[in-house]
């Protein structure tokens, strides 16, 4: 391969650009041309297509957000949208395609694919909702975002003896609830992957109170409903003043953590490797702290697994 390209799609993460550098200087490292794809699928139908240079890269690995700018598109979800796309491709003599994003963005690699362009996934999103890889990148940096967020939230609601009810996001996934309910100490945490009965959360907050806990912080992950209508059921069974923070996009955004950025570089690199071995139809991913590779059909028909053993461990430490 002499000619690949590379593009951000879905939900942008903290680390797509630290992906992307990793992803052009491994091109160049090989004597490979490389292209920037701006505005995911839909730049890719409309040509948006640029050459990148080692200098375009420079001065991002510490940035949150895409320079390449990402999209949901729509018209790529058509056969004509993809064969444009294809079109656009070959007039550039691309051989081969990055695609950082979700589960969504690689259903739509898989149809270039399918349609004689070699594609490679990269696991770029906040949800940590893909299978197959144990983190994606940006998901710690959203994670460190949502723990100090709570502690902010810890020290007013501690002064004035409040329930706190935050919404973190994760689409369908509890990861980033979990994780930050248990990094944050919170006294209960609702995800969608386990059951939570509201007579055990009302019992768990009288408990605190009943040792003199000054204060109480539930983190419900979006996938479950609003934290408003958990909020309004707790206030009704215990009369006690609840708040809710939907903490909303600032979770998307920052600089992304040296956790991340190392994900991104592995990962961005990975991706080059695997094309110029030959290789496609397959997502980067990382287990046990190894770079893998796995074919997108075996990954995508799989779920997300949520490691429930934390969930029962964050449960034990915040009785
Ligand atoms: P995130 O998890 O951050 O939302 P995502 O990649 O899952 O990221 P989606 O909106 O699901 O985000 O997908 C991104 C884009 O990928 C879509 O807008 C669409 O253009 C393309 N896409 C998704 N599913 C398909 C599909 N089955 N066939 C073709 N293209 C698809």
């Amino acid at each position: 391969m002499k000619k690949i390209a590379v593009l951000t799609s879905g939900g942008d993460s903290p680390g797509m650009n630290a992906a992307v550098r990793a992803a052009v200087r491994r091109a160049f490292y090989f004597g490979v041309q490389i292209y920037g794809v701006y505005h995911g699928y839909n730049g890719l139908i409309r040509g948006d297509i640029r050459e990148m240079t080692l200098g375009s890269v420079g001065d991002i690995i510490h940035r949150g957000g895409t320079i390449l700018y990402t999209a949901r598109s729509e018209e790529f979800r058509t056969e004509e949208g993809q064969l444009k796309a294809v079109e656009q491709l070959r007039r550039h003599e691309i051989e081969g395609l990055i695609v950082i994003g979700g589960d969504g963005s690689f259903r739509g690699a898989q149809q270039l694919t399918k349609r004689g362009i070699p594609t490679i996934g990269v696991p770029g999103t906040i949800d940590n909702d893909i299978p197959c890889t144990d983190f994606t990148i940006g998901f710690d940096t959203a994670l460190n975002t949502i723990v100090e967020a709570i502690d902010k939230i810890r020290d007013t609601a501690t002064s004035h003896e409040r329930t706190y009810i935050i919404e973190v996001m994760g689409r369908d996934a509890g990861d980033l609830a979990l994780w930050a309910g248990l990094a944050a100490g919170a006294e209960s945490i609702i995800i969608p992957e386990a059951d939570q009965d509201m007579d055990d959360i009302i019992e768990r907050l009288h408990a605190g109170h009943r040792r003199g806990k000054k204060h109480s912080i539930i983190i419900v992950a979006e996938g479950v409903g609003s934290a408003t209508s958990y909020a309004e059921q707790i206030k009704a069974r215990t009369g006690w003043e609840t708040r809710v923070t939907v903490l909303g996009h600032i979770q998307r955004g920052g600089s992304p953590t040296a956790f991340d950025r190392m994900l991104a570089s592995r990962m961005g690199a990975a991706a080059v490797d695997l094309l110029l071995e030959g290789k496609k139809d397959r997502m980067v991913g990382i287990q046990n702290n190894r770079i893998v590779d796995i074919d997108f059909d075996e990954a995508l028909a799989q779920k997300h697994q949520l490691d429930l053993s934390v969930y029962q461990l964050a449960r034990t430490l915040s009785i």
